[in-house]
């Protein structure tokens, strides 16, 4: 878990406090621009909140907690497809694949899935549904054997506790040629920024960290991968309309969106 006064990716001693509420606290660093949330929820805490997202009901309508709906996890798949590695016939390993929303995706266009979850709710619903094999963890994972040309994690990185430990062991699952696809919460994003860490992020005790483009290099490196590629293009939920796709395609360019994008080889 991260100390009060280093930061816990780069190491710096120059972190601030940047916002507090009772209980819980984000803080930043001045140098690879992370900001952190200090202290971490104990694992009890995290596990019950994780259990409120993946009940039955929710999982049963395919839309889990926070689960990014099908018409943006296709542009995903499809800014891979055109800006890192042709997807078709290839395999993917859906790192932290919830109720497995982006492997029914990726199976649709002919891809060879299989996922990460270590919420045992949603694991067991979709080892249930039979769609594609899931593994608790890397560790799990690693004894199959299998390797992956793309490894993704949508929304993902946020929710771990030591990223950079989880992106250098995913690096070792990644086939000759293959890439870490990330996206995340854009720190800077104007969302974030005109309506308010507070309200927005603040009391969302499952986000642990949030990150700029250049945090993310850092976070890479510190992982032993320097080979990254930014991809500005937006993604946008397309069912609340096309103001927010071409709001969100303005905001890209001046990395002001809602998010950020990279791919990473080794
Ligand atoms: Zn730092």
């Amino acid at each position: 878990m991260p100390s009060m006064d280093k930061c816990p990716l780069c190491g710096s001693e120059r972190t601030r406090l940047e916002h507090k509420t009772a209980g819980t606290s984000v803080r930043s660093c001045a140098v690879c621009e992370l900001l952190y949330r200090f202290p971490q929820p104990s694992d009890e805490d995290l596990e019950a909140l994780y259990n409120s997202h993946y009940t039955k009901e929710k999982m049963a309508n395919n839309r889990p907690g926070g689960a990014s709906p099908e018409n943006v996890l296709r542009q995903h798949l499809d800014l891979i497809d055109r800006f890192l590695l042709p997807l078709k016939g290839k395999s993917a390993l859906d790192y932290g694949c919830g109720a497995g929303s982006l492997g029914r995706v990726a199976k649709a266009r002919g891809m060879d899935v299989a996922g990460v979850e270590s919420n045992a709710h949603a694991r067991e619903h979709l080892i249930k549904t039979g769609l594609f094999p899931v593994y608790k963890d890397t560790h799990e994972l690693s004894t199959s054997g299998k390797r992956f040309d793309l490894i993704a994690l949508i929304q993902v990185l946020e929710h771990l506790r030591e990223p950079w430990d989880d992106i250098g062991k995913l690096a070792g699952l990644l086939s000759p040629g293959g890439c870490i696809y990330i996206t995340t919460i854009n720190s800077r994003g104007l969302n974030i920024t005109v309506n308010g860490f507070h309200r927005r992020e603040l009391l969302k005790m499952e986000h642990l960290y949030w990150f700029t483009y250049k945090c993310l290099d850092a976070l890479c490196k510190n992982a032993g991968l320097d080979r990254t590629i930014r991809l500005r293009n937006a993604v946008a939920d397309t069912d609340r309309g096309p103001a927010l796709y071409v709001s969100q395609t303005m905001l890209s360019r001046f990395d002001l969106a809602g998010s950020i994008k990279i791919g990473v080889k080794r």
